[in-house]
């Protein structure tokens, strides 16, 4: 109950900062606002207005009786001696002004000056306008601040919400990382009997894995299962701080941490902070010392205290060693996609409290889901609830599906940009050369849709069948996805001999698998089985030779211009078929499996 009453006050006073500067600013506006129209009422009307060289030379001529000014104020009040109605006039420099009538007055001119004192609210609030901004800024420094120390952005759970919320059951798949986990459940629970065996508890533990693929959900179900709180904090967090701020914002968070074990700890992108340390100074040495706290706080542990850590990270190879000793992260649990039984789980999970209808098989949504992450599939069910409302749908149907996958993979479709005929022509060409490469390639997946309807950036698509979970891809496999990915570039360059920027993702991805079939695969006979990480280590090539690198990037120029030649030959092989499958693409902007098997029957 403690941890849930700080949290609670941490929001009441982060409101009351909040409307104190509200008020504030309402106040000052305000004050603003009226103190203008009071300085405006003691001013003039145009026609009555007397330039400030008529002023000077009426003096002169002692015909003016009397002045009045307000102190502060540059406008004047006029009585002339033979006129009855008064006039103004604005000075450039009051102080002159005065003096100029002054000498007059001893030369024997009868000129009545009158000074008045500023009315004290108008005097206040013109001070107060000038000084506005630097009123503003100090406020907001106040309030960041304060919101900065306060907010103290570890979010607890309180044990007794944890029951309530996440538990194994919601996570899907993921059967043998939960029995990994079944253990740190167990000691949260009955630490003693654990330290009775003489057992040392473990203080680290990092998650491995893409984003989306429920890290932090299997975080929060060990809290939940043991019914401890969950402290949580995001690495990248500390990377928006001040100067110093981070080590002190992690000895806060252990601190915490401690008051209330047993609990969890979740520190999510520790590479944000967990990085190799360098010996570089900046704002790189605020991370190094961000990170030497967190050792220290992994060290300083009673061996009574039950506070697990719990990190993520989906870069484990660029964390500091000092992370991984005994004792700190020693235990790393990776979490990969889901495979499709995984994936119908996910969906089964999300689809619980959606209206589904009955036409809708979710075994065959994970078969076409292949690669997709647990957030993804979550996102694609919610997305396609919001399209059946949108489209007002009793429930969500075949089609609401289908749009959700390709908005969650492509993007939204943008109807409404228009194309000019020469990008569409050219996007036209550029995909139908993927899909008629992928079909002459033995293990690239059957087309399974093709698009000219812009969506997110990409102005097209092919989209594959995807219903095979592989752990394995063979060399020949790779060589032709780079075959099919060069398919776009290849049709542009021989069907209008000309190419375009619309491939350069194809060119990055294709150049990406090229060189980790040479570096990471050791799939080039030339370089051999050596596994190469310059993100690691920039001067590992020299390890090998002084021209290595060389001879690596021939390798994998050699290999990605061997994909590209035969992307262009199928292709010439086939022209006929090129260009009807993009005529079909321009008359028709999408063209289905079945439509484009048909273009292969005769
Ligand atoms: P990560 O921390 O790995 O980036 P999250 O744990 O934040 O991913 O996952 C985001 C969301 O995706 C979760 O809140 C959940 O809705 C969904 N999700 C991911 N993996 C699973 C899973 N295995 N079972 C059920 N839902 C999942
Ligand atoms: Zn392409």
């Amino acid at each position: 109950m403690k941890n849930d009453n700080t949290n609670k006050n941490n929001e009441k006073n982060n409101n009351k900062y909040l409307w104190i500067s509200v008020v504030a600013l309402i106040l000052i506006i305000t004050i603003g606002i009226v103190s203008y129209f009071y300085m405006n009422n003691n001013k003039e009307e145009d026609t009555k207005n007397v330039a400030y060289t008529d002023l000077i030379k009426d003096v002169n001529e002692g015909k003016i009786e009397k002045i009045e000014m307000t102190v502060g104020s540059t406008s004047l009040k006029l009585k002339y001696r033979d006129e009855e109605e008064e006039k103004y006039a604005i000075v450039p420099n009051t102080q002159a002004f005065i003096e100029l009538i002054q000498t007059k007055v001893e030369e024997g001119n009868e000129i009545q000056l009158i000074q008045n004192q500023q009315n004290v609210l108008v005097k206040m609030s013109s001070s107060l306008f000038s000084l506005l901004p630097t009123i503003l800024l100090i406020v907001m420094f106040v309030l960041i601040f304060k919101m900065q120390g306060l907010g103290d952005k570890g979010k607890i759970y309180d044990a007794e919400t944890a029951e309530t919320e996440t538990k194994f059951d919601d996570v899907a798949g993921l059967d043998e990382e939960k029995q990994e986990m079944i253990e740190i459940v167990d000691f949260l629970k009955k630490p003693q009997k654990f330290y009775d065996m003489g057992a040392k508890i473990p203080r680290g533990v990092l998650l491995c894995g893409k984003p989306g693929t429920g890290k932090t959900l299997i975080a929060k179900a060990i809290a939940g299962e043991a019914n401890v709180p969950f402290i949580s904090l995001s690495g990248s967090e500390f990377i928006e701080m001040f100067a110093g701020l981070g080590a002190s914002r992690v000895r806060k968070l252990f601190e915490k941490a401690k008051k209330v074990a047993p609990c969890i700890v979740f520190i999510d992108e520790i590479d944000a902070i967990g990085s190799r340390r360098t010996s570089s100074g900046g704002a790189e040495s605020e991370n190094n010392q961000t990170l030497n706290q967190l050792l220290v706080e992994m060290d300083g542990f009673d061996s009574k205290e039950t506070v697990i850590v719990l990190a993520a990270t989906n870069r484990p190879e660029m964390l500091d060693d000092a992370l991984l000793r005994p004792g700190r992260f020693d235990r790393q649990i990776n979490i990969g996609l889901p495979d499709m039984r995984g994936r119908e789980e996910i969906l089964k999970i999300h689809a619980k409290n959606k209206k589904l209808s009955n036409d809708i098989n979710l075994k065959s949504i994970a078969e076409d889901t292949a690669g997709f992450t647990g957030a993804e599939l979550a996102n694609i069910l919610n997305e396609a609830a919001i399209i059946a409302t949108i489209n007002k749908h009793r429930s969500i149907g075949k089609d609401d599906i289908e749009e959700a996958v390709k908005k969650v993979t492509v993007g939204l479709e943008k109807q409404s940009r228009v194309i000019s005929d020469k990008d569409k022509r050219l996007t036209a060409f550029h995909e139908a050369g993927h899909a008629i490469v992928s079909k002459f390639l033995e293990t690239q997946e059957a087309v399974k849709e093709i698009s000219i309807i812009p969506r997110g950036v990409a102005g097209g698509y092919t989209m594959y069948r995807t219903n095979e979970d592989k752990s394995y891809i063979s060399k020949t496999e790779m060589e032709e996805r780079l075959v099919a990915l060069l398919g776009g570039r290849a049709a542009e360059k021989i069907a209008l001999n000309d190419i375009s920027t619309g491939a350069s993702n194809d060119i990055e991805v294709a150049t990406k698998i090229a060189k980790n079939m040479v570096t990471v695969y050791g799939m080039s006979d030339v370089v051999g089985p050596i596994s190469i990480n310059t993100d690691k280590d920039p001067y590992e090539l020299q390890m090998f030779g002084e021209n290595f690198g060389d001879t690596v990037g021939q390798e994998v120029r050699k290999i990605i211009n061997t994909a590209y030649l035969r992307a262009q030959s199928i292709l010439a092989n086939n022209m006929d078929k090129l260009n009807a499958v993009a005529n079909t693409l321009l008359e028709k902007e999408v063209i289905t499996e079945e439509e484009f098997e048909r273009f292969f029957i005769a």
